[in-house]
């Protein structure tokens, strides 16, 4: 029996109990104990070192508030968990921490399924925390030439342009107002939690979106990485105006089968799995919104 868990706090909200259980009844051959911890910040630390002398652990997934603080601890971290400065996922080898960011491979997957050209694409990104640094990284490293970057604390997106254009020097990153003039995105990534709210009738947002739409090319997508709910507002303007668009749940299965293929190996009938995830979390959150 392998052990793993999701760890943060507040932790109860978490669907990767749902997730994991259901690819460990897909995987039988894999004995895995999942479970939700609540762990503080203080005992971060003791709680890792226990998990290591256990050895039973194979990994953790990581959420808010532990994502940065977790790096300290790792023997070796990914190319993104460096630029981004922050994991989702650990694996534990050989008593050693190795630190990996699947947000990251959960956006670039998303993108491809929909088959969004990134080369060459100018992107707009609303948001600076730390699912907006996943989506700054993935559209960067697949090709993307212009960055910009709106949210509603402006130094915040300023400070992550800075971070950005060290790493990626080759982009043109640039902070925006809700003004746009004529700029027009191939691509816009909605990364705030705003879409979490049943706001459909705030008007600031709806505003803020028609503004933001009226201006994007003819053939640009619109990606919400909130999945609860599936259809955001951001998302049914953006469907009003005739803009392609993506949802997050892709991004939440996708991370999910890339977290399992670090702990476990490559998943040969992945697409089929991803199908069946789809479904069974689509169940999942039509009985529990
Ligand atoms: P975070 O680090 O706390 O960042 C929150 C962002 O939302 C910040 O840019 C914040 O702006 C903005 N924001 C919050 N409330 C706002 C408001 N009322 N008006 C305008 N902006 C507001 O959170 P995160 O980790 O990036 O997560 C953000 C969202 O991404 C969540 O909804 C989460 O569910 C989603 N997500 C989805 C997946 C997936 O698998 N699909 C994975 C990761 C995250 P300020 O800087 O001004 O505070």
């Amino acid at each position: 029996m392998v052990k793993a868990a999701v760890i943060g706090d507040p932790i109860q909200h978490s669907l990767s109990p749902d997730i994991f259980g259901f690819l460990a009844r897909e995987r039988p051959t894999i004995e895995l104990n999942y479970e939700a911890r609540n762990i503080s910040s203080l005992d971060l630390e003791k709680f890792l070192q226990t998990v290591l002398a256990e050895k039973s652990w194979i990994g953790l997934n990581v959420t808010i508030p532990h994502k940065e603080s977790v790096l300290k601890f790792a023997k070796q971290i990914s190319d993104s968990v460096r630029i981004i400065g922050a994991a989702n996922v650990l694996q534990f080898k050989e008593q050693e921490i190795y630190a990996y960011n699947t947000d990251v491979i959960g956006i670039q997957e998303s993108l491809n399924r929909a088959a969004v050209p990134l080369a060459e694409a100018s992107v707009l990104i609303l948001g600076a925390g730390g699912a907006a640094r996943a989506a700054i990284y993935a559209c960067a490293s697949m090709g993307a030439s212009e960055i910009k970057i709106l949210n509603r604390t402006v130094s915040r997106a300023q400070s992550l342009v800075q971070e950005f254009k060290n790493a990626f020097g080759k982009i043109d990153f640039s902070v925006v107002s809700e003004n746009l003039n004529s700029w027009q995105p191939d691509l816009i990534i909605q990364t705030t939690s705003v879409g979490m709210s049943t706001g459909a009738s705030d008007l600031t947002y709806e505003n803020l979106y028609k503004e933001i739409f009226k201006n994007a090319k003819k053939k640009a997508v619109a990606f919400d990485l909130v999945y609860r709910p599936e259809s955001t507002l951001f998302l049914k303007k953006a469907s009003t105006q005739g803009l392609a668009v993506i949802g997050g749940l892709w991004m939440l299965i996708e991370q999910a089968l890339a977290t399992w293929e670090i702990w476990f190996g490559p998943i040969p009938d992945k697409s089929i799995l991803s199908e069946k995830l789809q479904f069974f979390l689509r169940e999942r959150l039509r009985a529990h919104p």
